[in-house]
């Protein structure tokens, strides 16, 4: 899977700050900047901004700071795994992603 620490990494310097969940790293934020608002678990593949509130994993990062649709975001993590390309497979990958986002929201 497209690693949420790399593509971070990519945007941002991150700084190691404790073990909380495997490891959680510190630094400004992609979006409202800052010094160290912007949190990251690697291991648990989650972000969370102290700041703006934006959270998320893979794909709620590359639509909120990398400003795709959630389409290619989902393409890209895809991708990323291996998925099957055909465009019915895809469909279905893509819908669960989707309705297991919209179940997450409703319950924020
Ligand atoms: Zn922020």
């Amino acid at each position: 899977m497209m690693s949420l620490f790399t593509l971070c990494e990519e945007d941002v310097r991150l700084t190691y700050v404790s073990s909380t969940n495997g490891g959680e790293y510190a630094g400004p934020c992609p979006g409202c900047g800052g010094r160290d608002r912007f949190r990251v678990w690697p291991a648990l593949g989650r972000f969370w901004c102290r700041q703006c509130n934006k959270k998320g994993d893979t794909i709620t990062y590359l639509i909120e700071f990398r400003k795709v649709t959630f389409r290619v975001a989902a393409h890209l993590v895809g991708k990323q795994l291996g998925l099957p390309t055909s465009p019915n497979q895809q469909r279905t990958f893509y819908d669960a992603i989707w309705k297991n986002n919209m179940r997450r929201s409703a319950k924020n």
